[in-house]
């Protein structure tokens, strides 16, 4: 299990999907699977959020929208497509406006496979984010560190 230092922030993100793997997102924050019990928070607020879930296929309409939503998300952050859909374009690949899964506009960090995607593959896609979250925090805070005792060497010189 990963040391988790803080609650991630979690926000969800229907692209063209057929809301089959949406429900299995929303069954995993019931009591059921209870994926709050690794701190998830879910927001709908992408400056909040630090992993970003997508559900469904890119397509024409959506693609600025989904870049748009990872820009706006400070590092470190982590994508997690959740289903055949986000993953490749899935079942709808073949539509004449779909231009494939989340990695067509954004970098994906996991994949989680399945049509739908079943709660608990998609639960172990966001462990497996937290953990790369959490290696990317760690380097972040370290290079800041670094920075800042930079810094502070450069002022004691003048
Ligand atoms: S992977 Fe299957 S269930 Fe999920 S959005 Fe695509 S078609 Fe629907």
């Amino acid at each position: 299990m990963y040391n988790i230092t803080r609650s991630p922030w979690v926000m969800h993100y229907d692209g063209s999907s057929c809301n089959g793997c949406d429900i299995e997102v929303l069954a995993c924050l019931t009591p059921v699977y209870d994926a709050e019990r690794f701190g998830i928070i879910n927001t709908g607020d992408p400056m909040q959020a630090d992993i970003l879930l997508v559900t469904g296929g890119i397509n024409t309409q959506n693609a600025p929208i989904v870049k748009q939503l990872y820009d706006q998300m400070s590092d470190p952050k982590v994508v997690v497509a959740v289903g055949v859909c986000a993953c490749t374009g899935g079942v709808f690949k073949d539509c004449y406006n779909i231009l494939g899964g989340a990695d067509q506009v954004i970098p994906v960090d996991v994949y989680v496979p399945g049509c739908a995607a079943r709660p608990q593959a998609i639960i172990d896609g966001i462990v497996k984010g937290i953990g790369i979250f959490q290696e990317r925090l760690e380097k972040l805070e370290k290079a800041e560190g670094q920075k800042s005792e930079e810094k502070e060497e450069a002022g004691k010189e003048e």
